[in-house]
């Protein structure tokens, strides 16, 4: 069909779409009357014979006031380019209530290629967007939702410009108290270093990231959140805000530390295990070496434990065990690591301690037990002894491994030798396995 018998005027004039046509400056040269509806003006505002009320502008798809070079005929004028489908806002002073519309505009050129015109064409989506109430939703989610600005993330930014009902039921602080300030108000002395890191790391280059955070509440208690970050960009393509969903783990992380414990502790003397004690005595050998330290290992295997259980059951034996683990503790500081390896055989690692002060101590705890049987439920007395072997960093290699085999064989030599004692592990008198001596 021959378009150009379309009468063109009264085809745009009878549109429900807004069509305005721009001159290059930016002014208005013609708007029909849907475009003057939807842009809430008088033709007299449009073609500048008067003043826009002076709150009239246009916002983003997130309800920011757009600057004017953001607005697309400027766009248009700038980049020499179409636009298509940018979801735009339009306010006034005279409505609480935004204009939804979709918004095109492509530029036309002149036959020597100079811009002539832009031609902006808006449809009212208002209408589809509240249909699906996802304010409501937002607001109502079982999960934190917090967006904040974009920028600045340095200093004191990005500041929080929207949270949900979960958050303050979770947090305990209000949406009012908590607006224009940064999401680091919830950050506190245990939140790790290398988390925040991350995230401002991924803030800075404007990217998703989730991350477990330790966060604290309004009362100073301490929650664990599963936090997802996403950048919300607006219609032009820049980040305009963060938005972070956060679910709270804290329980599970609580579950979790139980479900490690359990892995790592005896649960007759509430002791480190082996698998504990090996993890630990790792870390603190590493360190030790590293800073040139001292570090000494204690075996204590108890003298004729058997005996023990034969005489007062297994049970007896078991509230043994425990009164041992509890006097080893109350022997030893928060540096030592004290375990129970199995059976009757328990382990101290003493970090930066000298071999002779851990030789003293031990002869302090065989004192100790001498003078202070154990006393069972039924009245009776268990009196025992330990006997002791010490390894220390002063033979090669510095490993675990060798320090336990030399306290052991070191323990042996005290077992020989009449128990109830202390036996230094000794490179000269220990160097061949002990066992052949016999
Ligand atoms: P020695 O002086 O040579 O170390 O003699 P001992 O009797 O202590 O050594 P032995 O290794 O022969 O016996 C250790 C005993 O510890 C045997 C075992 O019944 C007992 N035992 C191991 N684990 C437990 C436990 O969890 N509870 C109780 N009650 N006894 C245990
Ligand atoms: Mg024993
Ligand atoms: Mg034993």
């Amino acid at each position: 069909m021959d378009l150009s018998r379309l009468n063109a005027e009264k085809l745009i004039k009878n549109l429900h779409a807004g069509v305005v046509v721009y001159a290059p400056d930016s002014s208005i040269i013609y708007a029909n009357p849907a475009a003057l509806t939807i842009l809430r003006i008088t033709n007299k505002q449009a073609l500048e014979h008067e003043a826009f009320d002076n709150q009239w502008n246009l916002v983003d798809e997130f309800r920011k006031p757009l600057s004017v070079d953001k607005y697309p005929v400027n766009l248009v004028i700038k980049n020499k380019t179409p636009i298509s489908n940018i979801e735009l806002g339009v306010c006034d002073g005279s409505c609480e209530e935004i204009t939804w519309v979709l918004c095109n505009a492509y530029p036309e050129f002149d036959e020597n290629n100079n811009l002539a015109e832009v031609v902006t064409t808006f449809t009212d989506i208002t209408h589809q967007k509240q249909m699906i109430p996802f304010k409501e939703i937002v607001e109502l989610a079982n999960d934190v939702i917090l967006v904040t600005e974009a920028d600045p993330i340095i200093e004191n930014g990005p500041k929080i410009v929207y949270a949900n009902q979960s958050f303050t039921k979770l947090t305990g602080y209000h949406l009012d108290e908590v607006r224009g300030k940064t999401p680091r108000i919830l950050q506190g002395p245990k939140t790790q270093q290398t988390t925040r890191d991350k995230i401002r790391h991924a803030l800075e280059n404007k990217q998703r990231v989730s991350e477990q955070i330790l966060n604290y509440k309004k009362s100073g208690e301490p929650y664990w959140i599963d936090m997802n970050i996403f950048p919300l960009k607006n219609a032009l393509g820049e980040v305009a805000y963060y938005a972070a969903i956060e679910r709270d783990v804290t329980k599970m992380k609580q579950y979790q530390a139980q479900l490690k414990e359990l892995t790592i502790k005896d649960p007759l003397t509430n002791l480190l295990n082996r698998r504990g004690f090996i993890e630990s005595s790792k870390l603190a050998l590493d360190s030790c070496i590293k800073n040139n330290q001292h570090l000494t290992l204690t075996m204590i295997d108890v003298d004729h434990f058997k005996q023990i259980n034969d005489k007062f059951g297994h049970e007896s034996g078991d509230l043994v065990l425990q009164s041992i683990a509890a006097t080893f503790k109350s022997f030893c500081d928060g540096n030592d690591i004290v375990a129970r390896l199995g059976g009757e055989e328990f382990c101290i690692v003493s970090p930066d301690k000298s071999i002779s002060s851990v030789v003293k101590r031990l002869a302090k705890l065989q004192d100790f037990l001498k003078n202070n049987p154990v006393e069972l439920p039924c009245g009776e007395r268990v009196s025992y002894t330990v006997s002791n072997g010490v390894s220390s960093l002063t033979s090669e290699p510095y490993t675990l491994q060798n320090l336990l085999k030399n306290a052991d064989k070191a323990l042996y030599r005290a077992k020989k030798i009449g128990r109830d004692q202390t036996v230094v592990f000794n490179e000269n008198l220990y160097g061949t396995d002990i066992k052949e001596e016999d």
